[in-house]
């Protein structure tokens, strides 16, 4: 029991700290979200804050952008920190998005008053609109240390369902597998052997190459965080 309620916390922790991460250290990402024929259009956006309901930021009335996420309000978004690829982490989110509420645009811009040299006066002020993710997966992968990290998280949700590798009882610890994985994150200790997902590519090496078939997709569930901030914060 005490081990479930550590690994609680620490997802819901994770959450929380991913997001923190993607405001105040990422801050522009790159989203998608799709036109009319149902193709991806992509655009940078800043994040502007996170709150106890959800992901904010802000888009202009007149940009395809805006109407995209009016027509089809989902979107998927991915950001990058460091300098190169093996220095870098990246978080991605994809979720459902809403207009918020009245109010939420002033807090935004507080937050971010750069944006004021964008949109300098009221009136030009007039043409942004805040939106808000309040409901969402995401992913966060490191590839600075070694072996890589990955790990995946949710807000707004009761659970959340994720892909994984797993190793079934079908496996005869034969090794092949093994020197196969690119990250030696295969736990050869029993059998079968495990598979520590939080250190996997996914490159799919193992599943391919086991003679037996042991090595198999499944879905995996996460549990909503609960300690995301009351407050609208952009650190
Ligand atoms: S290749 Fe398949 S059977 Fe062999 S150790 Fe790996 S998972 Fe087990
Ligand atoms: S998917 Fe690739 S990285 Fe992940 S355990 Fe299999 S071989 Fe290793």
């Amino acid at each position: 029991m005490e081990l479930t309620r550590s690994s609680d916390q620490k997802k819901r922790q994770a959450a929380e700290d991913y997001l923190s991460l993607l405001v105040s250290e990422i801050h522009t990402v790159v989203a998608a979200t799709c036109d009319d024929e149902g193709r991806p259009v992509t655009c940078a956006i800043d994040m502007m804050a996170r709150g106890r309901q959800g992901l904010y930021f802000l888009t202009a009335k007149g940009k395809g952008f805006f109407r995209r996420l009016r027509t089809r309000p989902f979107i998927a978004l991915t950001g990058l920190h460091g300098r190169d690829t093996m220095s870098s982490f990246s978080i991605s989110v994809r979720g459902f998005v809403e207009e918020a509420e009245p109010g939420v645009l002033e807090k935004l811009l507080e937050l971010n008053s750069y944006m004021y040299g964008i949109y300098p006066t009221e009136e030009s002020r007039k043409a942004l609109a805040a939106f808000r993710i309040y409901r969402g997966t995401g992913e966060f992968f490191d590839l600075s240390v070694r072996p890589v990290m990955r790990r995946t998280f949710s807000f707004g949700c009761d659970a959340f369902e994720a892909e994984e590798l797993f190793i079934t009882d079908s496996c005869t610890g034969c090794g092949r597998c093994l020197a196969a994985c690119p990250q030696q994150c295969i736990d050869a200790s029993s059998v079968p052997l495990r598979i520590s997902n939080e250190n996997c590519l996914l490159c799919g090496n193992c599943l391919e190459i086991c003679p037996h078939g042991a090595v198999i997709r499944r879905e995996c569930c996460g549990n909503m965080p609960e300690n995301l901030p009351g407050e609208l914060k952009n650190d």
